[in-house]
């Protein structure tokens, strides 16, 4: 093993990945039966490294630890936490060019984004909570029995947190940086296509002084791993990030078990497009809601509804635009969309364009993968002439894919937008303020967006509605999420 877990890393080169352990109790080490689990480069389809397959008894290790670290953990003071975390993002932009590299190579982001976006929002994640860590009270509270009474908020225990691939960075750290700021223990499951930043980020909260045992990495299957946390008696809470169908399950799960979970799923956004719209900039913020992060983002915006008088324009206008966007090797700096992070995910665009054609869609630009050297690419793609009730437009298909739809009123625009099973993010691009709070308020997302997309920022909480899940990520809305009140009443 080199300095870094999962390997040196030269500056936005492709990095050579040594394989990864599990990390439990500050140590790492191989799975109990020594499983691996290959990981593939996304652009070229390659093996690139191996890291540790856990099971079930490689879970009760981490959650003994991690039950063990919390007692300790738990006592220090809101400061001490805040001083941690607050080096926690000190390193992380100390060893941005590293965490770049692994995050690309394993992802398929561009460089450029990953560094810009993924890499930045993570030491400003860990930034926020440390922050928070010293905000943490409780409430005295007057009442008429002659008492002294008031609330503590107090850290759950162990947290299990499973993440999904599209993310790994910025999705773990919301979770892990808050758990950790209210005082918790986290036993943390990465996704199987995408667990190599959860390593190099473990690295990273031991380099920072988080102490043994209350960061506990374990990669490994859904079925398996992920399971086993949702039931396990030493785990308080499940912070669970993926798919509605695994959502459900973990939810329930869970609650089989009377564990508090937070539910962040599914998402299949629309973008509004009113005819008061600056239409510039409204085309910039359409193409950016579904390409980015090759279309592989929950709070993507894949469903374009746009007023009828600009329809054909908008058409038009798309099909040149996104026809140029830059498709490519995610380590070429010019690289703006890369490949689709498994062979899988490629695989189920295919499907759903092929659906769309089925289903009385006309492809604008588009509509087959690209032939890169063995990687998993798809060109950015526009739909046209679908309805509501398509498959295409109904399901998340979590992928570079735009549906355009045109529509006559605003009443119209909004019952289209909220006509999915989802609710997790909505947009509108308008120059009538009135009708920017108007429409923001009908809307049933946990967050809208006027006149950009993908305003994101620690402060900001989101999470969805409907299908979408429940509880919220970011602000101090997460934080709570991660404490429990106690009341406190003393006879005077
Ligand atoms: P997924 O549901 O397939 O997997 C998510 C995680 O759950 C992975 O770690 C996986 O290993 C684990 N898992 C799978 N089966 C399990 C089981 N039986 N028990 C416990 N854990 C299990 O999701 P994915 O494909 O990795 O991610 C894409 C999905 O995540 C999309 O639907 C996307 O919208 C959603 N997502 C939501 C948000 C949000 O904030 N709401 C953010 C990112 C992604």
């Amino acid at each position: 093993m080199t300095d870094s877990e999962v390997g040196n890393v030269p500056a936005v080169g492709r990095p050579h990945i040594e394989p990864g352990k599990l990390f439990i109790d500050g140590q790492w080490c191989e799975a109990n039966a020594k499983g691996r689990r290959d990981v593939t480069d996304p652009s070229t389809g390659k093996v690139i490294t191996t890291v540790a397959e856990a099971d079930a008894s490689d879970v009760d290790a981490a959650v003994a630890a991690a039950r063990k670290a919390f007692g300790a953990w738990a006592q220090t003071s809101g400061r001490e936490r805040a001083r941690i975390l607050h080096r926690v993002a000190d390193i992380i932009r100390r060893r941005e060019d590293e965490i770049v590299a692994v995050e690309s190579v394993d992802v398929g982001k561009p460089v450029s984004l990953c560094r810009a976006v993924d890499v930045a929002t993570t030491a400003e994640i860990y930034e926020y909570y440390s922050g928070l860590a010293q905000s943490i009270q409780g409430a005295t509270r007057h009442i008429p029995i002659p008492s002294h009474a008031y609330t503590r908020r107090e850290p759950l225990g162990v947290v299990g947190a499973i993440t999904p691939f599209n993310f790994p960075l910025i999705l773990s750290s919301t979770k892990i940086a808050a758990a950790l700021a209210a005082g918790n223990a986290v036993v943390h499951k990465p996704a199987e296509d995408t667990p190599l930043s959860a390593l190099l980020m473990a690295e990273i909260l031991a380099e920072a002084g988080v102490p043994d045992g209350v960061l506990n990495v374990v990669t490994g299957g859904g079925a398996e791993v992920g399971k086993a946390l949702l039931s396990h008696p030493g785990i308080d809470k499940i912070a669970f990030t993926g798919s509605t169908a695994v959502g459900r399950y973990a939810a329930a799960t869970a609650g089989e078990a009377l564990k508090p979970v937070t539910m962040e799923l599914g998402g299949n956004a629309a973008q509004i497009v009113f005819e008061d719209a600056d239409l510039d900039k409204a085309i910039g913020s359409v193409i950016k809601g579904f390409v980015f992060n090759t279309g592989q983002f929950c709070m993507g915006g894949p469903r374009l509804l746009v007023h009828r008088s600009l329809y054909d324009t908008v058409l038009e206008i798309l099909a040149g635009a996104v026809a140029g966007v830059p498709v490519g090797d995610p380590f070429d700096p010019a690289t703006v969309v890369g490949p689709m992070a498994a062979e899988r995910h490629l695989a189920k665009v295919e499907e759903y364009v092929r659906l769309a054609t089925e289903e009385g869609g006309r492809i604008v630009t588009g509509g087959e993968r690209l032939d890169l050297g063995g990687g998993y690419f798809y060109k950015p793609t526009v739909i046209a002439g679908l309805d509501d009730a398509s498959r295409v437009v109904q399901e998340e298909i979590f992928g570079p894919v735009l549906t355009v739809q045109p529509f006559d009123t605003e009443d119209e625009a909004v019952a289209m937008a909220n006509g999915t099973p989802y609710g997790l993010a909505a947009g509108l691009q308008t120059t009538d303020l009135a009708r920017a709070h108007r429409v923001a308020a009908r809307l049933e997302a946990g967050i809208v967006w006027v006149n950009d997309w993908a305003m994101l920022d620690p402060a900001i909480p989101f999470g969805g509605v409907k299908q979408s899940g429940y509880g919220r990520e970011y602000g101090p809305e997460a934080l709570e999420s991660y404490t429990k009140v106690k009341s406190v009443v003393i006879a005077l």
